[in-house]
């Protein structure tokens, strides 16, 4: 499947807050910030080797300069994180060992900054691998060092400390996060994922990503007169049954169907794999399976109307759920409880 990244700012609507999407990820950014701080507070010894004739670390602080700067570049132009969050990872500290090897104790300073940088770019367990291997490689210059044993062991406890302590925070953080982004693309409601998990997945998970390459399928879905629930039964029972309806539509959907509350009473089930036909087939039995159960404890009938598309080629994500809109629309218009795809004529159904 092939979904370019939104530039149209005119679209209203989802479609709209789609099209407005496209900055840089905050994994991006860290990356480049990493890279930018690096070179500036390399550079000035750069020049004062070099003005001293230090080949040695001119050479090393060269190579610290030019290797950021290709990391930064590729994460410019490609937007992709992985494997350059790695590659930052192991570049700094390997540098920084490889300093304090060939010059001493004098660069020991460097380790407490570059052993922070695995902590801002991968989980903390591996940042903490890298930090313990790092911490293992300074021993035999530390120890052979001309520091009497309570300095070296101030420098040992110290570096270790920090590893540490950046270890405990990156495990809050990441716990926090993890909470956060539940909360975040999650309805309480329903817990069906919301309309910014739409976004993001088809933002990121589109082109490149899981989907490259596949036929895929947006089918909206909207409940028919559900006011009148609320109206009739209160709001209450009105919000036990979009609880029971997002169960009982996950139930049904397929594995690689990933459901999306986008608004109070409308719903998206992206289809991935799925071509027109096989979303229609998707979309007839939900309408089927909604139409056929009895929602909440007054036993409920209700019905949805549905409106899919598949993604065409060069679609924009916003180009992609305006077609699956319109033929919500439509199957509005024609009466409710039914099924209609944006573009009918490229097979028949019904
Ligand atoms: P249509 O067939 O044209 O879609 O008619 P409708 O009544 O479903 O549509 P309309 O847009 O007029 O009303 C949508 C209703 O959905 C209005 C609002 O009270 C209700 N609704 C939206 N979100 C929630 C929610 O979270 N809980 C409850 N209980 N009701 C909600
Ligand atoms: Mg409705
Ligand atoms: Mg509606």
């Amino acid at each position: 499947m092939s979904v370019r990244k939104d530039t149209d700012p005119v679209v209203t609507g989802i479609a709209g807050r789609l099209s407005a999407l496209g900055g840089r990820s905050p994994e991006e950014i860290i990356i480049l910030w990493l890279c930018l701080l690096g070179t500036l507070g390399v550079t000035p010894f750069l020049i004062a080797r070099l003005a001293i004739g230090d080949i040695l670390l001119a050479a090393v602080n060269s190579l610290t300069i030019l290797g950021v700067a290709l990391i930064a570049a590729r994460v410019w132009v490609t937007r992709e994180v992985r494997p350059y969050n790695a590659i930052l990872s192991i570049f700094y500290p390997t540098i920084m060992v490889t300093g304090v090897h060939l010059e001493g104790l004098v660069l020991l300073g460097w380790a407490y900054p570059t052993l922070m940088v695995p902590f801002f770019l991968l989980s903390p367990h591996v940042a903490l691998g890298i930090g313990l291997v790092a911490l293992i490689s300074l021993l035999p210059p530390i120890v052979r060092g001309a520091l009497s044993p309570v300095d070296a062991g101030t420098v040992i406890v110290t570096l270790s400390l920090t590893v540490m302590f950046a270890w405990v925070f990156a495990v809050e953080t990441s716990r926090q996060r993890r909470s956060l982004h539940t909360q975040a693309y999650s309805d309480p409601l329903t817990r069906a994922r919301n309309r910014r998990a739409l976004e993001d997945t088809l933002r990121h998970g589109v082109d490149p990503g899981p989907l490259a390459g596949k036929a895929a399928s947006l089918i909206l879905f909207d409940l028919d007169h559900f006011k009148q629930v609320n109206d009739e039964y209160g709001h209450e029972t009105g919000d036990a049954l979009l609880v029971e309806l997002v169960d009982t539509i996950n139930e049904r959907l397929r594995r690689t169907d990933v459901l999306f509350r986008i608004g109070g009473e409308e719903f998206v089930v992206l289809a991935i794999g799925a071509d027109a036909r096989e979303a229609y087939q998707v979309a007839e039995d939900l309408r089927a399976l909604v139409e056929g159960k009895r929602f909440t404890d007054h036993e409920l009938a209700i019905t949805i109307s549905l409106g899919f598309a598949e993604v065409r080629a060069n679609d924009t994500a916003s180009d992609w759920l305006k077609r699956a809109d319109l033929a919500l629309y439509e199957a509005k218009r024609q009466g409710r409880n039914a099924v209609r795809c944006h573009d009918a004529g490229s097979f028949t159904f019904q």
